[in-house]
């Protein structure tokens, strides 16, 4: 088993890049525990749908085969369920490509810009992410981390984006940077990578 996490994750250890080598709780500073009584976030994070996901724990957007492994230790950030991974949970790290995957519903033609890369996903059907009204704030968030919003045109083109280092108040903060990318007319959605990896962590659509 060791060998096959060792085969599925490389270059991935723990929390290096993706910002969440602690519990995405543990341990805040009390104005972070105040923050985290603002519970609402501006914008709606998606995960990736359930559909997706089973063609996934088949054969992935790269075309390999999903390689599901028992993760003992956690932490790293969940694609289907907005979260860390638990102790013990059994998960895949698989090619996900979400412009083709949100290209493929509206009929956008991204062309080039069409890129994949990894994430993880539990390697069994899930429950999916929280409902918005228990869900406190985003998810993998974690004040002092890296992230990019990059945004993308309703054709699927990059349009722009920008930094962020996560400040104390994490909801703020996204809140923040997806008003000023929605500002532009010409944005669709926007991708949250982190910045060291470039690792897709989720996708916000323009609000209707
Ligand atoms: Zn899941």
């Amino acid at each position: 088993m060791a060998g096959v996490q060792g085969a599925a994750a490389p270059g991935f250890g723990k929390g290096r890049g993706w910002g969440s080598q602690r519990p995405e709780t543990a341990s805040p500073t009390p104005r972070a525990r105040a923050n985290l009584k603002r519970m609402s976030t501006a914008f709606a994070p998606r995960a990736i749908d359930p559909d997706a996901l089973k063609q996934l724990r088949d054969t992935d957007d790269a075309g390999r085969p999903c390689v599901p492994y028992i993760d003992p230790e956690g932490g790293d950030p969940l694609r289907c369920c907005l979260r860390a991974v638990r102790a013990g949970e059994r998960i895949a790290l698989v090619s996900y490509a979400p412009l083709r995957r949100w290209a493929a519903e509206t009929g956008a033609e991204p062309g080039a810009y069409d890129e994949q890369g990894p994430v993880f996903i539990h390697a069994d059907p899930c429950e999916g992410p929280e409902p918005a009204a228990t869900r406190e704030g985003y998810p993998h968030v974690k004040a002092g981390s890296l992230r990019t919003f990059r945004r993308y045109s309703a054709e699927g083109r990059i349009v722009g984006g920008r930094f962020l280092e996560i400040p104390e108040d994490t909801t703020a903060g996204f809140d923040e940077a997806f008003t000023e990318a929605f500002a532009d007319p010409q944005v669709a959605l926007v991708h949250v990578r982190a910045v060291e990896y470039g690792c897709f962590h989720f996708e916000v659509r323009r609000p209707r």
